[in-house]
């Protein structure tokens, strides 16, 4: 990379974001680690120091327009132009339909789908100004639906069309915009999804990776390398795709 350039990766404190948050700086991004909480950011800002990369702790809740459009001020003016997004920040609220609260509908699409649409509204006027961008969404394989997941797997869903979308209204300016659609990954989301179910999370890791063609679950670091080929410089020709990290077949 010949200038530095600026990541922002959402829900960076743990799980998939803070392994894409490192990898980017590896890579040689500034990271911008964003969460709900800055202090839970801290750790993954030291690791990256430490590391001899460049990161900032934001706090913000990516589905309140406010705080984005302060927390995407913010890392402009203290790393520099952010142009990378990675919409990570996610939640899931499962239930069947008939015992889905519309509160946990709501809360589902408001941080993926709106959350998303906000920072990537935010961070637009910085890539289109420096006519090079990379937007990097996490989906889901629950987009090509889920037990249990109507909320979940509609964001997912939409989310591959806002994609899309943005590929075919940002390619203009040098925008690349893509999907990475993970399978079961090891983290604290389906680690909580085992114990929902009452199970240990090696007996739910073990169930998963029996589905699995290449018989494991992924762990975030799957998903980070991912990430990291869309947003490199050689990527700048992929826009608009949806890449399932799944070990074997989807959609
Ligand atoms: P995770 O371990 O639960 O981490 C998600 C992070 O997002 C948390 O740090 C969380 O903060 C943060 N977050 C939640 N709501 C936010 C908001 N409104 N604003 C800012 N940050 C927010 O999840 P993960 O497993 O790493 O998943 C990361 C992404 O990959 C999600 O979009 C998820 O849907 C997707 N994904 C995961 C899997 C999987 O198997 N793990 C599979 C497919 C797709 P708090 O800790 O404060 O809540």
């Amino acid at each position: 990379m010949s200038t530095r350039r600026t990541a922002i990766v959402t829900g960076a404190a743990r799980g998939i974001g803070a392994a894409v948050a490192k990898r980017l700086a590896a890579d040689g991004f500034a990271v911008a680690v964003l969460d709900l909480d800055e202090a839970a950011c801290k750790p993954v800002v030291e690791d990256i120091r430490s590391g001899g990369g460049d990161a900032l702790a934001v706090g913000a809740d990516v589905s309140d327009e406010t705080a984005v459009e302060a927390a995407v001020a913010r890392v402009a003016q203290e790393l520099g132009a952010p142009t990378v997004l990675v919409n990570n920040a996610g939640i899931v609220r499962d239930n069947l339909l008939f015992k889905m609260a519309s509160d946990d509908w709501d809360a589902v699409t408001n941080v993926h789908l709106r959350g998303a649409f906000l920072m990537s509204r935010a961070v637009q006027r910085h890539m289109t100004e420096q006519r090079w961008g990379r937007i990097v969404n996490l989906s889901s394989t629950s987009a090509l639906g889920n037990r249990g997941q109507a909320n979940y797997s509609a964001a997912k869903a939409g989310l591959q069309g806002f994609t899309k979308t943005l590929a075919i209204e940002l390619g203009k300016f040098g925008v690349t915009a893509n999907a990475v659609a993970p399978g079961f990954i090891e983290t604290d989301m389906t680690a909580a999804a085992a114990e929902r179910m009452g199970m240990s999370f090696e007996d739910f890791k073990a169930s998963g990776a029996a589905q699995v063609p290449l018989g494991r679950t992924g762990r975030p670091e799957d998903i980070a390398h991912t990430v990291s080929f869309f947003a490199s410089e050689g990527a700048g020709f992929v826009s608009g795709q949806v890449l399932y990290v799944a070990g074997g077949p989807c959609d």
